[in-house]
Parts: C-alpha cells; sequence; structure tokens
C-alpha cells in the first residue's frame, strides 16, 4: 500500500500530517509520504489522513 500526495492541489492545511503523524509530514508548505511502503498496521492511519485532506489531495491504494 502507498500514499501518493499530489503536491499541486495540497494547499498545506497540515490536516494529514497531524492526523498520521507516522505516514505524512510537512515539508514547507506541502505535504510529503513519510514511507514508501505503508505496512498493514499503518493502513488505517494512512487512510485516515487522506480522508481529512479538504482537497482529496492524497490517494492510499
Ligand atoms: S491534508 Fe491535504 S491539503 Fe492538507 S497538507 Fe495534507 S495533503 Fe495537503
Amino acid at each position: 500500500m502507498k500514499a501518493v500526495i499530489d503536491k499541486e492541489a495540497c494547499i498545506g492545511c497540515g490536516l494529514c500530517a497531524q492526523v498520521a503523524q507516522d505516514i505524512y509530514e510537512m515539508q514547507g508548505d506541502k505535504a510529503v509520504a513519510l514511507v514508501e511502503e505503508i505496512s498493514e498496521d499503518k493502513a488505517e492511519e494512512a487512510k485516515n489522513g487522506a480522508d481529512q485532506c479538504p482537497v482529496s489531495a492524497i490517494i492510499v491504494s
């Protein structure tokens, strides 16, 4: 499972990094995924962070 962030769409609100600190991090005004491959036990956290994104910039698949 991977999380892909559309940097063009990201508005830098920081929500994903707040709710899923193990998965997302802010670098400047854009979010980045911290992990290349998301483990099963972190899948819910990754999805939760994606769900919080107000512009749907995160695709977890
Ligand atoms: S929640 Fe969405 S818009 Fe906000 S920082 Fe994360 S990716 Fe960017």
